[in-house]
């Protein structure tokens, strides 16, 4: 990454971290940068190893720093897969929509389409008599992979 485009994504993460109301540390910056420069989910340990790259950091705090993101819902945690990057970070949805694609594992977040949700609640989840609220994932091929 060049160093223009790698100033923007940290000035971006700065912002993000800021409206969420979290203190802005480097290794929370570097946290990020990297989600954000993802197309695929990182493990816990994957962002260890990365963010280990340009500092030194301990394993307790990338899990504390992406409690918190998790918690700020600046980022997300798909099953199995690892952590994504939230695609509208600070607005509130309490459930999400992946499409995950079985080739290259990249995770996109979309929004619900209008009605999606109510004819889900009505149409599945009422005659089954369960109560939940997501996040919903579709797997298959992406664009790239197709
Ligand atoms: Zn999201
Ligand atoms: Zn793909």
């Amino acid at each position: 990454m060049n160093q223009v485009a790698r100033a923007k994504q940290v000035k971006w993460a700065r912002e993000i971290l800021k409206s969420a109301g979290l203190r802005q540390t480097e290794a929370r910056v570097a946290v990020l940068t990297i989600l954000f420069s993802s197309r695929t989910p990182q493990t816990a340990f994957e962002l260890h190893r990365l963010v280990s790259e340009q500092m030194k950091v301990d394993r307790v705090s990338i899990y504390r720093i992406l409690t918190a993101f998790r918690r700020a819902g600046l980022i997300h945690h798909v099953a199995d897969k690892g952590f994504v990057i939230c695609s509208h970070p600070g607005q509130e949805e309490d459930a999400h929509l992946y499409l995950i694609c079985e080739d290259c594992d990249s995770v996109e977040e979309i929004g619900w389409p209008n009605g999606l949700r109510e004819s889900i609640r009505r149409q599945v989840l009422m005659p089954a008599h369960f109560n939940g609220a997501g996040p919903v994932q579709i797997t298959g091929l992406c664009a790239r992979c197709r």
